[in-house]
């Protein structure tokens, strides 16, 4: 059944009530999901940091065995959909990678982790949010990169989420940014690993920017420098709600189209399912 499976049919990017942000609960998203015609289904809720740093936005480590359990009976009753069980990481300054892989993925048995950069610390431990109604020095952005380009080169995420989500608080695209933001398809080329065009950020309002006028994120101004490394995209709808499970997902995929980039959606599911049955 998944020899013929289509990227369209596939989203890995989802979250449900546990997260603090979100709505809906596992069983939700997949009677949704089925609506949709979507044959398999990635829960990706925001993955706990250590301390229950910013836990007003995620689950904490106590609530994960309650999580992990929300997934087989989800799969019994829906056998027509493959349900992976996954999360979606962060770092913290000092997060190492087995906090991830061996107290995430192993021990509770996910199928899968993905990662994106939410907010940035920099060197006075101040955590920085990045907003569309805030702008930032080179420095922060730098910052970023550098926490993305470290998820990327752990090796253990099936995708990197919304990797030009900073661009949100850009007001201006230039020279400057393009060489600090191209150390990431750099570094995704080098490790194989997708970049996701999230789909969450084309649901948003639009900003006005010195540029003009744009999405929050996705950014093309970074697609069309990112296609120019030799990349492979994932298409998330980073779903917060069940109904969401596939918004704008299309105008995501029109973007990657759009730089000839290729979408891996459903190569990438094969390979967390495969992996699964070791
Ligand atoms: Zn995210
Ligand atoms: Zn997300």
């Amino acid at each position: 059944m998944l020899n013929d499976l289509e990227n369209r049919e596939v989203n890995l990017h989802t979250h449900i009530y546990m997260c603090r942000h979100a709505s809906g609960t596992v069983e939700d998203y997949c009677s949704e999901a089925i609506k949709s015609g979507m044959k398999v289904l990635g829960i990706s809720d925001h993955a706990p940091l250590p301390e229950h740093r910013r836990s007003d936005s995620r689950m904490d480590m106590e609530q994960v065995p309650e999580y992990a359990a929300m997934f087989a009976p989800a799969r019994e009753k829906f056998p027509e959909l493959t349900l992976l069980s996954g999360m979606e990481a962060d770092v913290d300054f000092d997060t190492p990678m087995e906090y991830f892989t061996e107290g995430l993925l192993k021990k509770y048995d996910l199928d899968y982790l993905c990662a994106g950069v939410h907010c940035v610390r920099m060197e006075d431990m101040q955590l920085t949010v990045i907003s569309p109604k805030k702008r930032f020095e080179i420095n922060v952005f730098r910052k970023f990169v550098d926490d993305t380009v470290r998820l990327i080169e752990w090796g253990i995420f099936d995708f990197i989420n919304h990797p030009d989500i900073m661009l949100m608080s850009l007001d201006k695209w230039d020279s400057q940014i393009e060489k600090e933001l191209s150390r990431i398809p750099a570094a995704a080329e080098k490790s194989g690993t997708p970049l996701e065009i999230n789909a969450y950020g084309l649901r948003k309002p639009v900003v006005e920017y010195a540029d003009g006028i744009r999405h929050q994120y996705p950014v093309l101004n970074f697609w069309e420098m990112a296609s120019t490394y030799r990349i492979s995209c994932v298409i998330g709808s980073d779903a917060h709600r069940p109904e969401d499970v596939f918004g704008n997902s299309r105008d995501a995929y029109a973007i990657a189209e759009k730089f000839h980039i290729p979408c891996v959606n459903a190569e990438v599911a094969k390979k967390i399912i495969q992996r699964r049955g070791k």
